[in-house]
C-alpha cells in the first residue's frame, strides 16, 4: 500500500494545483536529475501575435488567400493557428455566403497544415515545411534574417505548391519562467529545452531563461529521441502541453502535463498534470518528492 507520507505528499500537491496520479509519480519526481521543457505553451504563454505580413507574389489576391488560410487554420490546434484566424478575421477575409468545405485537411508533424479550400491547395508552415516543398530561394533573405534575430517565429504560406505570403509571429515568455528555471537550477536539475520551433526562436528564449540547454527543430519523435538521451544522466521529467509532446511525455520517467489550454491528449499521457500552469509549482513539487522519499513531511 501507499505510505502514509506520500499520500500526505499527494494531499499536498493538490493544494499546489498538482493533480498526481499515483504515489510512485511524485516519489520519481523527487529523485529526479532533468528535466526536459517544451517551449511552446510551457516555457511561454503559445499566445502568439502575428507582426509582420509580406506578400512574395504581388499578383495573388490577399483577402482570398488569408480566407483561404483561415479556412485551414481554424481546424489546427497549433497556438499559432488562432493568431492567424484572429490575424485574417481582422483583415477583413470573410466567406460572403457560400458554404466552404475544407477538404483533406492534414497535420504536418513538426511542420504545420495543409488541406484544400474552393479547390486551392494551402499549405502553411514552418521554414522546414518551406524548405521541403522548395519555397525557400528568391524568399527575401534579409526580411527572415531581421525576423530570425527578433526571436519571431516565421510562418510560410502556400497556395496550389506556390509560396504566397510569410508572416512573423511572436510569443511570449512565461513571466514565472525563469524563476523557475532559476529554482529548478538550484536543485541541482539539468534542464533542456525540447521544441519543433526554429533555432533561432530557441535560443532567443534561452537567453531570456539562463541555463537550459536548446533542442530545436525537433519532430514529435525527435523529442522522444533526445529525451532518451537525457536519460542517460538519470530519472527525466517532461513537461509538454501539445500533441506533439505526447510521444515524450508517455517516454519520461515523469511526463507533466500544462493543466491550462493543455491539450487533452498531453494530459492522458501525462502522470501529474500542473492545474494552474504556474512552473514555479514545479521545482517546489520536486522538493516535496524529496522530502516524501525521505519521509519527513
Ligand atoms: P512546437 O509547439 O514545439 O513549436 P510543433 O511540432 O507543434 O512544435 O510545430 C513545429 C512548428 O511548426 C511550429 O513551431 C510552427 O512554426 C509550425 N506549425 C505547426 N503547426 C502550425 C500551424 N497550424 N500553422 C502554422 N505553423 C505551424
Ligand atoms: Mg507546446
Amino acid at each position: 500500500s501507499t505510505p502514509v507520507t506520500t499520500t500526505c505528499a499527494i494531499a499536498q500537491a493538490a493544494r499546489l494545483g498538482l493533480l498526481v496520479k499515483g504515489g510512485k509519480h511524485l516519489e520519481a519526481l523527487g529523485k529526479l536529475k532533468v528535466v526536459a521543457m517544451d517551449k511552446t505553451g510551457t516555457l511561454t504563454e503559445g499566445c502568439f501575435q502575428i507582426i509582420e505580413v509580406h506578400a512574395l507574389n504581388k499578383e495573388a489576391d490577399l483577402q482570398d488567400v488569408l480566407f483561404w488560410l483561415s479556412c485551414i487554420e481554424s481546424k489546427a490546434s497549433h497556438p499559432i493557428a488562432s493568431a492567424i484566424v484572429d490575424y485574417a478575421r481582422l483583415h477583413g477575409a470573410q466567406s460572403g455566403n457560400a458554404e466552404v468545405v475544407v477538404d483533406e485537411f492534414r497535420v504536418l508533424p513538426g511542420e504545420g497544415v495543409s488541406g484544400i479550400v474552393n479547390g486551392h491547395k494551402i499549405a502553411v508552415g514552418n521554414e522546414r515545411l518551406a524548405s521541403r516543398l522548395l519555397w525557400l530561394e528568391g524568399a527575401d533573405s534579409a526580411l527572415l534574417e531581421s525576423w530570425k534575430s527578433q526571436g519571431l517565429t516565421i510562418c510560410w504560406i502556400g497556395v496550389d505548391e506556390k509560396p504566397i505570403l510569410i508572416m512573423s509571429a511572436g510569443d511570449q515568455l512565461r513571466p514565472e519562467a525563469r524563476e523557475a528555471v532559476r529554482d529548478m537550477r538550484r536543485l541541482g536539475l539539468r534542464l533542456a529545452m525540447l521544441t519543433g520551433d526554429s533555432l533561432e526562436v530557441a535560443n532567443n528564449v534561452q537567453r531570456k531563461l539562463g541555463q537550459i540547454d536548446v533542442h530545436a527543430q525537433l519532430l514529435p519523435e525527435g523529442k522522444v529521441e533526445v529525451l532518451q538521451q537525457l536519460k542517460a544522466a538519470g530519472l527525466t521529467g517532461m513537461v509538454g502541453d501539445g500533441i506533439n509532446d505526447a510521444p515524450a511525455l508517455a517516454a519520461a520517467d515523469v511526463g507533466i502535463a500544462m493543466g491550462v489550454a493543455g491539450t487533452a491528449i498531453a494530459m492522458e499521457t501525462a502522470d501529474i498534470a500542473l492545474m494552474t500552469n504556474d512552473l514555479r509549482k514545479l521545482p517546489v513539487a520536486v522538493r516535496l518528492g524529496q522530502k516524501a522519499r525521505r519521509k519527513i513531511l
